[in-house]
């Protein structure tokens, strides 16, 4: 197994590198900053000269090296009503992983996304599926309690467990792995809170454990927390199965095609647009 590491600021240029036998998931004891991550995303990009770095598909936004490495199949617009028992908005990482868990239990679903398959802020994630909070357990366990954290810790490791038996039921080859993560101090945080998170991240049920140095890595970042069994896989590539899984199943996922108005009721009603045209999807749980 793979070891990994974590800093916000590098995690683009090892993604980059895939094929190294560590990687970098991102320094979890300081928070780290949505716009600072997706600065890295260019960064990264424009630090790869092996890499095509293609305009994105809306100007002046972002784009990401999953976006230079793998282009997900455009869905076409809906251009009649349809009648479905559940309609999913947005084809990001949410709303097709609700779409899989409905298909999968035969329900007929509809997903609608205004743009295209990871068009939104999945298509720009660094791709790493962890069970080390962003917050904190100590954050957590402070602010809402100890069966709060206890059950944000599962539900996290439940996520990749989600991930990776769709991955191996469905065959999706998305370069899925299971590898350690690292969590290290931050320029300004204090030593001891390494040891509270360590505590907090245990009473909430993991197998954390602390260690001198970072496997593999010339980083200056040590002791740090190993947090083992986290995972890593190329995000549109994986939606790209989810989405034929979806379909296997008798679901419909369009893409261009705008959610202008919900209603509620029964039937719940859908209102989009695909350009100047308006359609409905009718939503009649079966
Ligand atoms: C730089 C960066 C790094 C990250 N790294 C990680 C990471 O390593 N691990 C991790 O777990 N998370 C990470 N995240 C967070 C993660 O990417 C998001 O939590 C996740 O992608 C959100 O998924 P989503 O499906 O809710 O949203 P989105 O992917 O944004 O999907 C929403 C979709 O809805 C569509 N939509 C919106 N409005 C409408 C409408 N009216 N009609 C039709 N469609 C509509 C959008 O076009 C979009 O495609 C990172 C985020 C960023 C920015």
């Amino acid at each position: 197994m793979a070891s990994a590491t974590m800093t916000p600021m590098t995690r683009p240029v090892v993604n980059t590198a895939r094929r190294r036998e560590t990687d970098i998931l991102g320094n979890m004891l300081r928070s780290a900053d949505r716009r600072q991550r997706s600065t890295a995303f260019s960064e990264g990009c424009a630090a790869a000269p092996l890499l095509r770095c293609p305009q994105p598909r809306t100007p002046m936004r972002t784009h990401s090296i999953w976006h230079d490495t793998y282009a997900v199949p455009d869905r076409p617009p809906l251009r009649e009503d349809l009648t479905a028992d559940v309609c999913v908005v947005g084809a990001g990482i949410a709303g097709l992983s609700v779409a899989f868990a409905l298909a999968r239990a035969g329900k007929r679903v509809v997903v609608v996304e205004k743009e295209q398959i990871g068009s939104g802020e999945t298509g720009r994630t660094t791709g790493h599926l962890t069970n080390a909070l962003d917050d904190r357990y100590l954050t957590l366990e402070k602010a809402r309690g100890r069966e709060s954290a206890t059950i944000a810790a599962a539900a996290h490791s439940a996520a990749i467990d989600f991930i990776e038996e769709a991955v191996t039921k469905e065959g999706i080859d998305c370069d899925f792995t299971r590898l350690d993560g690292f969590l290290f101090l931050g320029g300004d945080d204090k030593p001891e809170l390494l040891d509270e998170e360590l505590e907090a991240a245990r009473r909430a049920g993991l197998n954390v454990s602390r260690v001198d140095r970072i496997p593999d890595r010339g980083l200056d970042a040590a002791p740090a927390l190993r947090f083992p069994r986290q995972g890593r896989f190329h995000i549109l590539k994986y939606l790209a199965g989810l989405a034929g899984a979806i379909e296997a199943r008798g679901g419909r996922i369009f893409g261009g095609t705008r959610v202008e108005k919900i209603e509620g009721g029964s039937p719940a009603m859908v209102t989009a647009t695909t350009g100047k045209t308006v359609v409905k999807v009718i939503v009649v749980p079966g």
